[in-house]
């Protein structure tokens, strides 16, 4: 697949991008997502949880302080790491870090493992870019769909930095929708394209694991396997296994619409 970027597309118009992510700043996706930014010509701050935050979905810290330190990131650049979840760390990056500064964009990832289906109602990635939607700017989430220890990041990082995020800027994105991408764990010459796709159907089987500890009692540990089934034409699941990048536009408005109508039939309004 090819992402070459024209000379518009970046060298003439850096943009002004805040990152993070849910795996914590250390993280080697973020800092894939930063380079990959860099070399676009883009400015890129980071500010991103000061641990792992995965499956912390749009949590907010309410109830203690939020803390904010400077921290060098792997190519002696500074970054912001945050005390509190992902949707904390796009507020303390718009609101405390970047206070003032234009921001043409928010990039939250590139996480490590997919956010495909239903995985976004938990996924702090996906959030990150929902409260910077929420917050007023456009917003990107990023993934890579494999849990495997040695990731490709590269195919994600640069469609993103040169095709994705100028496109966004450029054409805007309507109220309250944002974009999630997600790649799968190929070579960036092995990957196949790009495809618009649905959120998909993705049901998790053997969800809880009964144990028991060392005096008899016993505990329950969440996790599960995706159940094996042919996935939908036209899914970010499908795309996905057919090795192609998925993009799939998300907006917050939660509302049933197609439903709304039968609804109304019940008689409930009075
Ligand atoms: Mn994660």
């Amino acid at each position: 697949m090819s992402t070459q970027h024209s000379a518009s597309s970046s060298s003439s118009s850096p943009l002004r991008i805040l990152i993070t992510n849910d795996d914590g700043i250390d993280a080697p996706g973020i800092f894939a997502l930063k380079q990959a930014l860099d070399r676009a010509g883009h400015h890129v701050t980071v500010c991103a949880p000061d641990r792992p935050r995965s499956a912390a979905g749009h949590a907010i810290t309410l109830h203690k302080p939020l803390r904010l330190k400077q921290v060098a990131l792997r190519d002696g650049t500074l970054g912001y790491a945050g005390s509190g979840t992902p949707a904390d760390c796009v507020t303390l990056g718009l609101i405390a870090v970047l206070e003032n500064e234009t921001v043409d964009l928010v990039v939250s990832g590139i996480n490590h493992g997919p956010n495909l289906g239903w995985d976004v109602t938990y996924s702090g990635t996906v959030s990150a870019a929902m409260e910077a939607v929420i917050i007023g700017y456009p917003a990107i989430a990023v993934s890579v769909a494999s849990y495997a220890e040695e990731i490709h990041w590269d195919g994600a990082a640069n469609f993103v930095a040169n095709v994705l995020a100028p496109q966004v800027v450029r054409n805007g994105l309507p109220p309250t929708t944002l974009l999630n991408v997600n790649a799968p764990d190929l070579p960036e010459d092995r990957i196949k394209g790009v495809r618009l796709a649905t959120q998909g159907d993705r049901q998790y089987v053997d969800r809880l694991e009964k144990r028991h500890d060392p005096v008899g009692r016993p505990y329950y540990w969440l996790g599960g396997k995706i159940h094996d089934k042919e996935a939908a034409p036209g899914t970010d699941v499908k795309a996905i296994g057919e090795g192609y990048i998925s993009v799939t536009p998300i907006h917050l408005d939660l509302t049933a619409h197609a439903f709304m109508r039968d609804l109304r039939g019940w008689g409930i309004e009075r």
